[in-house]
């Protein structure tokens, strides 16, 4: 079951201010969600959640994180001038990149960031850029396949992040001799798992490679960054991950490996974009037109470019009719959006109760990588972002796009002036 943090009638309030398609947000979710992370990491004495800003990139949100104790994991220029805006600063931030840019290393610098290396040879370029900073952390790839159990989770050997087992044991007695006192570990080996497995077996696999690499090189581990990757279940049948279970077997690893070789001082990061914000968003979309050939087709006012995920993976997003909840869902849809693009389908031969001109739709956990997908196709517009606050009041916290905003990199020109608000 999933079920709407918004009635009928609220939306329906709601767009008399605000016109569809927009994201809502849910803080009193978003809260209590957290507190239950950090309560379930509360075993270990320096646990910090950096929030994976590029999930919900909206200084609201990450205002409301940072109140839950929260950092912001950054990986690009504008991440990090976000960040900046919102109060995040030194150890608060974790830089997160690849293909690093001079200027975003420069910035991460000057925030005082803790710089997560994705390569070898970045060690090097940052030395010229910069200097190797006090504290340095490195992204390991063990390469091969990933797999809980006999089930493949991800393909690490053909993904583009990280040291190799060779390269990050070289690297970190490289980063010694160049003077970094203190050394982070982090990992990313499966995206949106939803098994309680996912966490502690890579915390196993890290913690022994940290053991391994402190033997070989004498570095001292401050902390290790199980990164993202903890997903939620977009299905309403399928079981939703317990945290408390995951935090329990990051614990019991912490305790067999890292205990015994006298690390139990080092810190457990993570850098959860997804687990901290799906399940609290939703794309609210109206109804406009029926179509009917060889299939049945209800097109609404949102389209692909609000949220990306149907298109891009043919993700499942559960979609609930506003005051219709009690309805049989008896009538098969594709529900769809107005791109120029067969793909733009929120849901395909879907089961939903009979629809009419009008009826609102609730897609579903929208919260995280939905919004911040988005893009501008067809000239279509980015929609508001709002906030349903816990007291039950609406606050726009970024609003819809205009036209003189898509046409706004034009402003040297003079061609779309009549458009521009000038
Ligand atoms: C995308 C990303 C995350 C967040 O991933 P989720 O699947 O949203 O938890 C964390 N860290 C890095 C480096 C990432 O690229």
């Amino acid at each position: 079951m999933k079920t709407p943090f918004v009635t009928k009638e609220k939306v329906q309030e709601i767009m008399k201010a605000y016109p569809t398609p927009f994201h809502i947000y849910d803080e009193k979710g978003i809260r209590e969600n957290a507190r239950n992370l950090n309560k379930a990491f509360s075993w270990n004495k320096g646990f910090k959640e950096y929030f994976a800003v590029k999930a919900t990139p909206n200084p609201y949100i990450l205002k409301i994180l940072k109140e839950e104790g929260c950092g912001v994991d950054c990986s690009s220029l504008t991440e990090l001038m976000m960040s900046e805006c919102c109060g995040f600063k030194g150890d608060e931030i974790m830089f997160s990149s690849n293909v690093t840019p001079e200027e975003d290393y420069l910035k991460a610098r000057e925030l005082g960031a803790y710089i997560n290396l994705d390569d070898f040879t970045h060690i090097e370029y940052l030395d010229k850029l910069c200097g190797i900073p006090e504290t340095i952390c490195c992204r390991y790839n063990p390469g091969g396949k990933f797999s809980i159990a006999t089930k493949i989770m991800d393909n690490p050997g053909d993904a583009k992040y990280g040291f190799t087992h060779e390269q990050i044991i070289e690297g970190f007695k490289i980063l010694k001799a160049k003077g970094a006192k203190y050394f982070g570990l982090h990992a990313f080996l499966a995206s949106n798992t939803v098994t309680n497995e996912y966490y502690p077996k890579l915390a196993r696999i890290l913690f022994e490679l940290a053991v391994e690499i402190k033997e070989k090189t004498g570095v001292e581990f401050k902390f290790i960054n199980l990164s993202g990757g903890v997903g939620i279940a977009y299905e309403p049948d399928k079981a939703q991950n317990d945290i408390f279970a995951i935090g329990e077997g990051v614990h019991k690893a912490f305790d067999e490996i890292l205990v015994p070789a006298g690390m139990g001082d080092v810190a457990i990061f993570t850098e959860l974009g997804r687990y901290m914000l799906a399940p609290y968003g939703h794309l609210i979309t109206e109804v406009k037109h029926f179509k009917h050939t060889y299939k049945e087709y209800a097109g609404v006012d949102a389209c692909a470019c609000n949220l990306m995920r149907p298109a891009m993976y043919g993700a499942y997003h559960h979609i609930t009719v506003l005051g219709k909840e009690d309805k049989p869902c008896d009538h098969k849809y594709d529900v769809t959006g107005g791109l120029c693009e067969n793909n733009d389908k929120f849901a395909i031969d879907r089961m939903l109760p009979e629809l009419e001109i009008g009826d609102i739709l609730c897609i579903h956990d929208t919260g995280a990588h939905g919004f911040s997908m988005g893009y501008n196709y067809n000239g279509k517009l980015r929609s508001a972002e709002l906030l349903l606050k816990e007291d039950g009041d609406v606050q726009l916290i970024r609003r819809a796009e205009t036209p003189a905003d898509y046409f706004a990199t034009f402003d040297f020109t003079g061609i779309m002036d009549k458009y521009l608000n000038k």
